[in-house]
């Protein structure tokens, strides 16, 4: 007689073995037809019902292109967003569009941003519907990025709360409301971009981890946060410049996110000047290592990726190394993006056998 044993869902990163599942940090280029090209905030192309098949069509072929250039965590390559923050802000109550206010991004550069004049509630999910389309088009694990709670309020100007910790903790319950909906429809990794979190050091420790620890309450699948120098832009380069020769940011961050409830951090290495032994500062995470610069349009060779991890490799632990890009790709060519998915495969394909020989 055979025992049959009632399996708890396991999510799908945990219940395969993959070693360094290779992902990408969120954005990837979206097709000409659908938005212009090469641009951050695009306007889109279509209108109405032709928009939204639009956005679903782009979404079927990004994941086409992320799974045939190798990609074991796959996502929507944020086919159906205007923007990582705006889109999903767009969706909330509270925040008015039309009353703009100018006012400095992450401390770098100016923005016309809209102004939360009221309380913020979200009426309905904004990205479940996305999430099921893509959850139906592949067996691979998903994984769905949000903006995190500090780097919303950074997007906007407060006439309602006067406190950035307040609206903060309000974005964490709101995104706590989405993402427990989009674990449900079958999302693997839920991944909070936070920026943010590379300006406002003070901020991040005295409520930051905590608003994004409210952001993940009760969550079972996987959780992760990035952060990042940003989007290839001038703004950010720019500001890069004036980092020195080490950029030492992420000291600041990972002590109390190594002790938080976050499973996986994001992190930009290939190219930037953040020195590699900072990473033994989060020892124990599991680390999503950026081997893919996304502000070059030169493509890695497989060796320069495997390079990076091999380098990574020295701090975290095989079974817990993420091979994944600095950023996302939505302001480079789709051709130069395909060309990176794949150095990232062919890199860590590299690593992989070295570790298997081993
Ligand atoms: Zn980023």
């Amino acid at each position: 007689m055979k025992t049959h044993i009632l399996k708890a869902h396991v999510p799908k990163t945990l219940g395969q073995k993959i070693l360094l599942p290779t992902s990408t940090a969120g954005s990837l280029p979206k097709p000409s037809w659908l938005a212009q090209p090469e641009a951050l905030w695009s306007p889109w192309k279509l209108q109405g019902e032709e928009l939204i098949d639009g956005k679903h069509d782009a979404l079927r072929v990004s994941l086409q292109e992320q799974q045939q250039a190798g990609i074991d965590i796959v996502s929507d390559g944020e086919q159906t967003r205007q923007h990582f923050v705006t889109t999903f802000i767009e969706h909330l109550t509270g925040v008015d569009f039309e009353n703009r206010k100018t006012v400095k991004i992450r401390d770098r550069y100016d923005a016309s941003v809209p102004t939360v004049i009221g309380a913020v509630s979200r009426p309905k999910s904004v990205f479940v519907e996305d999430a099921k389309l893509l959850r139906q088009q592949t067996n691979k694990p998903i994984k769905w990025a949000l903006p995190g709670p500090m780097t919303m309020i950074d997007t906007l100007y407060d006439d309602h709360y006067h406190s950035r910790e307040k609206l903060a903790w309000e974005f964490a319950k709101i995104l706590n409301q989405e993402a427990r909906e989009l674990e449900a429809v079958g999302v693997d990794i839920i991944q909070f971009d936070e920026p943010a979190f590379n300006v406002f050091f003070e901020e991040v420790n005295d409520w930051g981890i905590a608003c994004l620890e409210r952001a993940i309450e009760g969550l079972k699948c996987e959780t992760a946060v990035h952060i990042c120098y940003g989007y290839g832009i001038k703004a950010n380069t720019d500001w890069k410049k004036t980092l020195g020769s080490e950029w030492r940011q992420y000291e600041e961050a990972f002590p109390k996110l190594q002790k938080s409830n976050i499973d996986i951090i994001s992190l930009e290495c290939h190219n930037s000047h953040v020195p590699m032994e900072l990473l033994e500062l989060i020892r124990g995470k599991k680390v999503m290592v950026g081997a893919i610069d996304v502000a070059t349009d030169s493509i890695e060779t497989p060796e320069e990726v495997a390079n990076t991890l091999r380098e990574a490799l020295k701090y975290v632990d095989a079974d817990k190394l993420y091979p994944c890009t600095n950023c996302g790709m939505a302001p480079l060519s789709r051709d130069v993006a395909r060309g990176k998915l794949r150095a990232l495969s062919a890199g860590t394909e590299i690593v992989r056998r070295e570790l298997s020989a081993m």
